[in-house]
């Protein structure tokens, strides 16, 4: 953690937390998932593993990117890029009722559905597909993430 500056919190969940960060590198932000596998089972904690490998062999555009993981102080820490824009569930929520127009909807799906081909193609389900999991960049593109549930087939 220590090539990272924690700017805030910004999700929670069982898993443990989402930090948005800073590194000291580049000063770009990024935000490292933070899990805490000193209570794990040896299952568990193989799990959480799993999330990283899986992230890191994923590189489309429509998916968040992975950059480094590490363990510390029996924590697992992912890196990976931050979607300015936030998820998409905030997003239909910041709406009030008012209607996407078609075309964007179209937009969207399309991007989602590129990037589960992806996902798809490497043998590997996501299984937690939702609006809290797709998230949107500075420039509005989609990216799927939150593969904590992920699984690959053997065939
Ligand atoms: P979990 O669902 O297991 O708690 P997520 O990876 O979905 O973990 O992260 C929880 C929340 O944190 C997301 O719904 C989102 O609001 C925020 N978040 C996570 N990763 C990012 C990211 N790369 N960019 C922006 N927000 C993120
Ligand atoms: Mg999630």
């Amino acid at each position: 953690m220590e090539k990272y500056v924690k700017v805030q919190k910004i999700g929670e969940g069982s898993f443990g937390k989402a930090i948005l960060v800073k590194a000291k590198e580049n000063s770009r932000q990024y935000v490292i998932k933070e899990i805490n596998i000193c209570k794990m089972s040896n299952k568990e904690r193989e799990e959480s593993r799993r999330e990283v490998a899986v992230l890191a062999n994923m590189k489309h555009p429509n998916i968040v990117l992975y950059r480094e993981s590490f363990e510390e102080n029996g924590s697992l820490y992912i890196v990976m890029d931050y979607c300015e824009g936030g998820d998409l569930f905030r997003r239909i929520n910041a709406q009030k009722g008012i209607l996407f127009s078609e075309d964007q909807i179209m937009d969207w799906f399309v991007q989602i559905c590129l990037a589960l081909k992806h996902v798809h193609d490497r043998k590997i389900l996501h299984r937690d597909i939702k609006s809290q999991n797709i998230f949107l960049t500075k420039d509005g593109t989609i990216q799927l993430g939150d593969f904590g549930i992920a699984r690959v087939l053997n065939r």
